[in-house]
């Protein structure tokens, strides 16, 4: 048995093999790592600080059961080895080894001396607009390297971007990258959208695939975040949060009271912009965020104005980005609101067909739709048959709307933990949760899906070993709630309790 303290302060205690653990302190892997500390914990698999006996240095070690569950994870697994080794640069994490080991593949990777924006943002809160900006201009340079090349990271997020003490950052976590035009490697089916709701584009929300825009609009979120403190977009269900990324516009940072030059301000809108085409690129941001005396102290401390009241010809000649469509986008998107609703629904669908892990759970979803396709986004497209969405006093039409009605919630245990993952990384970017916590629970969640999609397709009832690990996470949040570890909301409580009596977790 082994006890150790994760840098979250959580104390966690496992056995090799047992808890579903993959590694374990002490562990020679490969005949070459030494496992030393568990340092995260996501949907791929386990992260270990571990130390290279061979060279004699630090290294990240990432590792995951071979042949695991999922059949899909071990490919994208190997696929993240490769697609990060093809990358060589300062603001990407670079690859040192890939291999398997007994029953575990692992990704030796650069050690970053460090922690996650998200960790960051969850003990200091939001970041000075000089430091968003060194973070914005380094991510996109990472970015600009990794769009040369072809591929796109989609899954950018406060997470997956690792700050050193020095400022340095490093973009990890190509577990579900892909390369622009290479359509039949897709280890996703058709429909499946999979990310981060948070930091989700309008474009994917609309079920459309990920270019690297997509990535922008995601690092767009990521700096609003870091600034406000929160992400652009929050809301109570995952599909109120697509509809917003596809129909709102966001709340500039000065509105919410942040303090900032206004081209960063037009920076992050641009990148929010809702149209692909009008995000700047993450070259040009890289080159416009450092261009020498852009931040000098003369330059921060002018006074903001709104973007809307700057003249454009003043817009061109202080920033060397396209006049970003702040105009626009500070007005609600003027694409006929049917095709929106219509789109979004088809979307939601094909979320929940991700997190059931069916080919067939379209129809799962037609026939029984999930509480936040009911609440926040009728699915109707027919206007007139729909008050709430018509009429523009709809909570939907405010940017920070949440959906105020309760909404009917599935019966269907796997939504219902497809929502519960998207509430956990929602609490988590949101800071009310503990991002080791959110992982750890998340890859609970995925786990009593994968017992669900078991028992489904070889007609048994997994219902107990769902129950157990329902059971792990409720006692979990509650205990970190006692903790300040997190802040739930009444509609997450509704969801767990929900979702709890449903496979008779009654206590
Ligand atoms: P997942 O696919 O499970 O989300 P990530 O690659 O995002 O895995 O890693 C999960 C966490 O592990 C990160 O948020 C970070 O805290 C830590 N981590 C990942 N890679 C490294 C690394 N190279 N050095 C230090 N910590 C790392
Ligand atoms: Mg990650």
């Amino acid at each position: 048995m082994v006890s150790r303290q994760l840098r979250s302060g959580i104390v966690r205690t496992c056995e090799f093999g047992s808890d579903g653990y993959v590694g374990a302190f002490g562990v020679l892997l490969a005949g070459r790592y030494q496992l030393e500390e568990l340092l995260g914990r996501g949907g791929m698999g386990e992260v270990w600080r571990a130390r290279d006996e061979v060279l004699g240095r630090p290294v990240a070690v990432k590792l995951l059961l071979a042949g695991g569950v999922d059949p899909t994870a071990t490919a994208r697994f190997h696929q993240e080895a490769q697609t990060t080794a093809r990358l060589s640069h300062p603001n990407v994490v670079a690859v040192y080894d890939f291999g398997q080991a007994d029953d575990r593949l692992y990704l030796a990777m650069e050690m970053v001396q460090g922690h996650s924006l998200a960790e960051r943002l969850a003990s200091g809160g939001p970041l000075t607009p000089r430091e968003v900006a060194a973070i914005g201009s380094q991510t996109a340079s990472g970015l600009a390297a990794a769009h040369h090349q072809g591929i796109i990271h989609r899954d950018i997020k406060p997470a997956n971007l690792l700050l050193v003490p020095d400022g340095t950052v490093k973009v990890v976590d190509f577990g579900i990258a892909r390369l622009a035009d290479d359509t039949a490697a897709a280890l996703t089916s058709a429909g499946m959208i999979v990310g981060t709701v948070s930091y989700l584009a309008p474009e994917r929300a609309l079920g459309k695939d990920a270019g690297p825009a997509s990535d922008m609009y995601a690092l767009g979120c990521v700096l609003y975040e870091l600034l406000a403190g929160h992400p652009p977009f929050r809301a109570d269900t995952p599909t109120a949060l697509l509809y917003q990324h596809v129909q709102e516009s966001p709340l500039p940072p000065h509105s919410v009271g942040v303090e900032l030059p206004a081209e960063l301000e037009q920076l992050v809108l641009a990148l929010l912009a809702k149209e692909p085409e009008a995000r700047p690129g993450a070259e040009q941001v890289a080159d416009w965020l450092s261009a020498p005396g852009r931040w000098s102290a003369a330059a921060t401390a002018q006074p903001t104005s709104p973007p809307s009241s700057r003249p454009a010809a003043e817009v061109g000649r202080t920033a060397v980005l396209p006049a970003p469509a702040t105009r626009r986008s500070r007005r609600r998107d003027s694409r006929p609101r049917t095709a929106v609703i219509s789109g979004l629904a088809a979307a939601a669908l094909a979320t929940v067909g991700y997190l059931l892990y069916q080919p067939d759970s379209a129809q799962v979803a037609a026939a029984d739709p999930p509480a936040a396709t009911q609440g926040a986004v009728p699915p109707t497209t027919d206007p007139a048959s729909s008050p709430s969405v018509a009429s523009d006093a709809s909570p939907l039409s405010s940017p920070s709307a949440a959906v105020d009605t309760p909404a009917a919630l599935s019966n269907d245990p796997g939504v219902l933990l497809g929502q519960v993952s998207q509430e956990l990384s929602a609490a988590a970017g949101e800071g009310r949760l503990d991002p080791h916590l959110a992982d750890d629970l998340e890859h609970k969640v995925s786990e009593a899906q994968d017992k669900l999609a078991e028992g489904r397709e070889k007609g048994k009832d997994k219902t107990k070993d769902v129950r157990k690990r329902v059971r792990d996470i409720r006692h979990e949040l509650a205990d970190a709630e006692k903790h300040q570890e997190f802040t739930s909301t009444p509609e997450f409580d509704r969801l767990l309790d929900h979702l709890a009596s449903l496979v008779g977790d009654t206590d």
